[in-house]
């Protein structure tokens, strides 16, 4: 039984030794393994993972690397579990740990930062100096689930507790894991400024950020929220999570469409997370003269950009990585009043031996799936040990 020395553990939450992980070989092949259980270290947990989401990111890393850097280099073939929108329960304490029990339930946060360099101390612990720097020799205590250390889609995984969000028993598993997508959604928001009640706010690209930008962006008091898109069945689920108007690009042109519902000057804020290649240039001809565009998706290629433009109408440009400066604690606030309800983003729940069939979904939009969880504990994991 896992006993490591300087662990706090439970006789309530007993911990076995090994646990199932999945591992990244080849690019999208994905084995089904057996790891030993990490073992917390000072301000750190292990966590017991209950559910995480697929997120478009971890179909990237899975295909073709990147964002994803284990050891300095690409993570395949190094033993590396991706996954980073997982939940859980706290099993095990780190030396020292005294902020957090054995049996909270938390929701974690992607990056914990290495907390000494200019940046971690101003809180932008995404924007990390010493990113995956974190192996062999070099330990600056930089981590980033499922990008530079192991993620979520496995049993168990270690977390700092600077990176945990505590969560009430009322919010299911698969509601927890979308609060670090409205965190990511959040923090784009606190960038631009901090918006404030009732400015005018256009969200590009219904994905899963989109739509919680949209949730996020009304809670904080935005008047009017306008989502663009293409696709119907998305843009309805905005309107649901609050957006006053939704543009459909098919059939109309998103910045006539934009300028005309604010007074043909434009709006204040444009939140970009489609990454199509004309994001950017259609952003700045949405914000009005002096406004601010927060880029938060990134387009396959290099996009060739009205520079002239933005400068004439001294527009402000900002790119964001995750979820800096704890903005996934005020998301989580928010879902914990119910100000919106994230759940409209999930479609697809799997057991964690389906991951392969979980990511297809995801990657495939099958059933027009948007969030798909895998749960590795709870219904999902269960009816399967009932049918065994
Ligand atoms: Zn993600
Ligand atoms: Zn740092």
């Amino acid at each position: 039984m896992y006993k490591p020395d300087n662990v706090k553990t439970s006789p309530d939450f007993p911990i076995p030794d090994t646990m199932r992980a999945w591992v990244l070989g080849d690019p999208d092949q994905l084995t089904l393994t057996t790891k030993p259980v990490p073992v917390p270290k000072r301000a750190e947990v292990l966590v017991r993972i209950d559910a995480v989401a697929i997120c478009a990111t971890d179909l990237e890393i899975i295909s073709h690397g990147p964002p994803a850097m284990i050891q300095g280099g690409l993570p395949y073939n190094k033993n590396f579990t991706p996954g980073h929108e997982y939940m859980g329960t706290v099993a095990a304490l780190g030396p020292g740990v005294d902020e957090y029990n054995i049996g909270d339930r938390v929701t974690v946060e992607i990056h914990a930062g290495c907390g000494q360099c200019k940046r971690c101390r101003e809180g932008m612990y995404t924007s990390c100096h010493n990113y995956g720097l974190n192996y062999g020799d070099v330990d600056k205590g930089h981590r980033a689930n499922g990008f530079t250390t192991d993620g979520g889609f496995a049993e168990y995984a270690i977390n700092s507790i600077n990176t945990l969000v505590r969560i009430s028993d009322e919010m299911s598993d698969e509601e927890a894991t979308l609060v670090v997508t409205a965190g990511t959604a959040m923090y784009g928001l606190t960038e631009l400024g901090g918006l404030v009640a009732g400015e005018s706010v256009v969200i590009t690209g219904p994905g899963p950020i989109g739509l919680l930008g949209v949730a996020v962006a009304k809670a904080l008091g935005a008047h009017p929220v306008i989502l663009t898109g293409t696709r119907d069945n998305r843009l309805k689920i905005g309107l649901e999570l609050g957006a006053d108007y939704v543009i459909n690009a098919k059939n109309e042109d998103p910045v006539a469409a934009v300028r005309k519902l604010n007074g043909g000057k434009g709006v204040d804020y444009v939140v970009e997370c489609s990454g199509a290649p004309e994001a950017v240039n259609e952003a700045a001809r949405m914000v009005n003269r002096g406004g601010r565009i927060c880029l938060a998706a990134f387009p396959g290629k290099p996009a060739e950009v009205d520079i002239a433009y933005i400068v004439r109408n001294n527009i402000y440009i900002y790119g964001i990585r995750g979820e800096g400066k704890s903005a996934t604690h005020r998301a989580e606030a928010f879902m914990a009043q119910k100000r919106f309800d994230a759940t409209k983003v999930h479609t697809h729940t799997f057991a964690l031996e389906d991951l392969p069939t979980a990511l297809k979904y995801a990657r495939e939009r099958i059933e027009d799936a948007i969030k798909v969880v895998v749960k590795t504990h709870g219904h999902a994991a269960m009816n399967r040990v009932a049918a065994e």
